[in-house]
């Protein structure tokens, strides 16, 4: 089996850091090169580098320069940030996505990762359990450069043969890592604010049920879609990912269980009418039959475990 070296693109992000930590555990620490726009909050062990994923020439260089056999490109702007700044989101989730497209299409790349989201379902679709395959009519800037780029990925594997993989992530939850101005960032905050305060205000409504997953899972899923054999990734847009669905009112309760005197109020802004468009749940079915999929973390086990881990680091910092 040849070496893999794989490149990490929005190494520092909320996914991304957590990403490459658990990249270098099963390919080696030197095997993978972190890059980001940002240079690291904490040292890193293995290379890094700066990297704009808009800088094509650069991007080129550094996937020669490690010999760069696979590539999960994690930089984009998201959810919520995108609609401060449609032009600007549109411009770096695209224009990112096509010179990764580019370069491993020209470099022989072997493998690409690809996430899109939940933000490519509209207000037209069924809520529960929304279908792999429904109209997509996103409200959202984020939502059509997702739609565009699983169309791209779709195109590139059809005309070039580029091994493509794509996962529409529901909302993340982990204690690794802090969110990075997405609709579902208030279930990462509402953990920390509990230890910290004892209360949140959320600014999503009570009853706003979301698809979320706990980071493990989503790493979990992310690797298991990429190490799977090709032939058995029969979608090359992007699968339906689920791990677990619950509103803001639904999460509080859990904590209480861990934190008797919790206390929520409720504050909806502009993020409220995005996540009003998305689904309440998806229909993971094709991931489950295709390449085995199953998530392990429902809403309790999460909240144990996130509170667990929050309350380790607090003793340790
Ligand atoms: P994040 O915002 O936490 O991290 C993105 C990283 O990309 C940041 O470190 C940022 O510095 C970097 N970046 C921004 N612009 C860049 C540029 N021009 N060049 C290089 N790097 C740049 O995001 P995340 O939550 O880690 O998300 C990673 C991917 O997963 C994104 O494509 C996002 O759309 C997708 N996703 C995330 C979630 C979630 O809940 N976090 C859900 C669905 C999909």
């Amino acid at each position: 089996m040849t070496k893999e070296h794989v490149l990490v693109i929005g190494a520092n992000g909320q996914i991304g850091s957590v990403l490459t930590n658990q990249l270098r555990r099963l390919f080696g620490t030197n095997q993978v090169v972190a890059t980001d726009i940002r240079p690291p909050v904490a040292e890193h062990d293995g290379p890094f580098e700066i990297l704009d994923v808009l800088d094509k020439k650069k991007l080129g260089e550094i996937v020669q320069k490690y010999h760069i056999t696979q590539i999960y490109h994690l930089a984009a702007i998201l959810s919520a940030k995108g609609e401060q700044k449609p032009v600007q989101a549109w411009d770096i989730n695209m224009t990112g996505l096509l010179n990764i497209l580019e370069v491993g299409r020209s470099t022989g790349i072997k493998k690409i990762f690809f996430p899109s989201s939940i933000a490519v379902f509209g207000p037209n679709v069924p809520k529960d359990q929304t279908p792999q395959d429904v109209s997509l009519t996103p409200t959202t800037v984020y939502g059509i450069s997702k739609v565009a780029g699983e169309i791209w990925c779709q195109y590139y594997f059809d005309k070039y043969g580029l091994d493509v993989r794509s996962l529409r992530y529901p909302g993340i939850i982990g204690h690794q890592s802090l969110p990075g101005g997405g609709t579902t960032d208030y279930a990462v905050h509402i953990y920390h604010e509990a230890l910290a305060k004892g209360q949140y205000e959320c600014f999503l409504a009570e009853d706003m049920e979301l698809p979320m997953i706990y980071m493990d899972d989503a790493i979990r899923a992310t690797i298991e879609l990429m190490e799977a054999p090709a032939a058995q990734i029969k979608i090359r847009t992007s699968y339906n990912l689920a791990g677990m669905s619950f509103n803001p009112a639904e999460q509080a309760n859990s904590i209480r269980e861990h934190l008797p005197d919790f206390q929520i109020s409720y504050a909806p802004d502009y993020r409220q009418a995005i996540a009003a468009s998305w689904p309440n749940s998806v229909d993971d079915s094709a991931a489950r039959k295709d390449w085995n999929w199953n998530p392990a973390f429902d809403l309790p086990g999460m909240t144990q475990d996130m509170l667990q881990n929050l309350r380790a680091h607090q003793l340790t910092t």
